[in-house]
């Protein structure tokens, strides 16, 4: 079986008979067992699981009638470790979870079940989703599938690098900052984050909740769209879901450009901007011109505050979020003379360095006497980030840039300063401060080494379909996303 083919090529496989869900599940089988070894995307697999999922979907399919309705009957995809599966453990990428086993699954997870898909894997992730790399995951550093010295991208490094690597058609990550977007750049796959409250986030372990969305990792956009036709939808478990209806995002695909405009953000070309990447992003830019588009400029003037009330935010909620890990509830406890010396054992010795940093930083600016200065100031801010971004879409249908600043940098170039790795998400995180859907698609590569490069896509509030029928047109007229790395 290609490993290469598409979920939207493999479903058409399976519902031709050319191929069962037990031969496809257990090719994915066989090639994680082939490079996961070295690209360590993979915390976890469980082979004899999925094999027994795929076996359902076989007799499923069998049954006269039955597979109707079933947009991914048999299809395996992989999970990032901080999304919840019955049964399956849950560790964040975290020594504290130790090991925690999940007693329900979250509602993305019943929606992929009912759409008949074989949930394959728990994928390794930064701890509880801080970090741009992997290097912050307390068990393995992932490698990029395109060049092993490499880092993936992260937080949902694990999610990228199974894609890349031929692992799994598709897989689930979680986006808070550009943990989809970017480690999709970094590895050459379409991933998209979705307009915040589209997704439900029941079952998703919270990093920052209102930053927070679920979205999928696939090898084109079209296979974007038939995952996003799944995992949206409203959910009353979930009190930031919003109750809309669910367009087909597939019937969104195709037709012409012509008539669109879309927008190019002055702040996101200027400085630090990596040659290479500029080229790939200007190629693009004459591209989708030569589609139809219209291209404009527009200027989102509070971007450049992005990086830091993101961290001001995302710090505070986290420090509130984590407080639950306290050896009391969840997962590890390390046994002290009372227990004050309990907490501070079990979150001392269960939490790794990224993720005390960020529970301090996020203790500070919520703390009395700080937290206007900070957080009432960050959260003003943010007020105005979005602002800008629903100004400029009063005149454009979308606006493109960079995914991220340079293409994949090498494991423990940034791991010693803390800021230079929060600033390789200085294009992603605006979208999760407006709330705006946003993906990353490929679109060329550097030359040696040869590394993708990702341009991304932010769409208006439940804009999707708009974002993905500009996406989809770019990818079909280039065709960037054939190239896959040797492993
Ligand atoms: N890299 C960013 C951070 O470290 C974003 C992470 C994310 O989106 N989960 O917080």
């Amino acid at each position: 079986m290609p490993l290469q083919l598409t979920l939207v090529e493999l479903a058409d496989q399976l519902a031709s008979g050319a191929l069962s869900s037990r031969q496809l599940t257990q090719s994915c089988l066989d090639r994680i067992a082939q490079v996961d070894p070295v690209v360590h995307a993979f915390l976890k697999v469980d082979a004899a699981d999925a094999l027994a999922q795929a076996d359902a979907a076989d007799a499923e399919r069998a049954r006269p009638g039955a597979a109707g309705g079933k947009p991914l009957l048999g299809i395996p995809i992989g999970i990032k470790d901080v999304i919840a599966v019955k049964g399956h453990s849950l560790t964040c990428g975290s020594k504290i979870l130790g090991d925690f086993v999940s007693p329900y699954d979250a509602t993305v997870i019943e929606k992929l079940r009912a759409a008949g898909a074989v949930i394959l894997g728990r994928l390794n992730m930064d701890e509880f989703a801080m970090g741009s790399s992997t290097e912050n995951s307390a068990f393995v550093t992932t490698r990029n599938p395109w060049d092993l010295t490499r880092i993936p991208g992260g937080s949902s490094g694990g999610s990228a690098a199974a894609v890349a690597a031929l692992e799994l058609p598709a897989t689930l990550g979680s986006d808070t900052g550009g943990s989809i977007r970017q480690p999709a750049a970094f590895c050459g796959c379409v991933g998209l984050k979705p307009t915040y409250g589209l997704v439900s986030r029941y079952g998703l372990v919270a990093f920052a909740s209102s930053l927070d969305q679920i979205g999928p990792f696939t090898r084109d956009v079209r296979d974007a769209a038939r995952m996003m036709n799944v995992l949206c939808g409203h959910d009353s478990r979930d009190s930031t879901s919003l109750p809309r209806p669910v367009p087909d995002y597939e019937k969104a695909l195709g037709g012409t450009l012509k008539g669109m405009k879309i927008g190019l953000a002055r702040e996101f070309m200027v400085g630090g901007l990596d040659p290479a990447v500029k080229v790939a992003v200007d190629a693009a830019v004459s591209q989708l011109e030569s589609l139809g588009a219209e291209m404009v400029e527009v200027s989102l003037p509070h971007s450049e505050y992005g990086v830091a009330v993101y961290y001001i935010i995302a710090t505070a909620e986290a420090s509130a979020n984590l407080a639950r890990f306290d050896g009391v509830r969840y997962g590890k406890r390390v046994e002290g003379i009372d227990p004050i010396q309990m907490y501070e054992k079990t979150r001392g010795l269960g939490f790794g360095p990224e993720v005390k940093r960020r529970i301090i930083l996020g203790t500070y600016v919520l703390s009395s006497g700080y937290y206007d200065a900070f957080y009432l100031r960050a959260q003003k801010v943010r007020t105005l980030i979005r602002q800008d971004f629903l100004k400029a879409f009063e005149t454009v249908d979308a606006i493109v840039s960079p995914t991220t600043p340079t293409a994949a940098f090498r494991a423990g170039e940034k791991t010693d300063d803390p800021l230079q790795m929060y600033l390789s998400d200085i294009f992603t995180i605006s979208a999760n401060l407006a709330g705006i859907p946003g993906m990353s698609i490929p679109c060329g590569f550097t030359q040696s080494p040869k590394l993708p490069i990702g341009l991304q896509l932010l769409g208006k509030p439940f804009g999707e379909e708009t974002m993905l029928k500009i996406a989809h047109a770019y990818e079909q007229s280039t065709g960037w996303h054939h190239q896959h790395p040797v492993l």
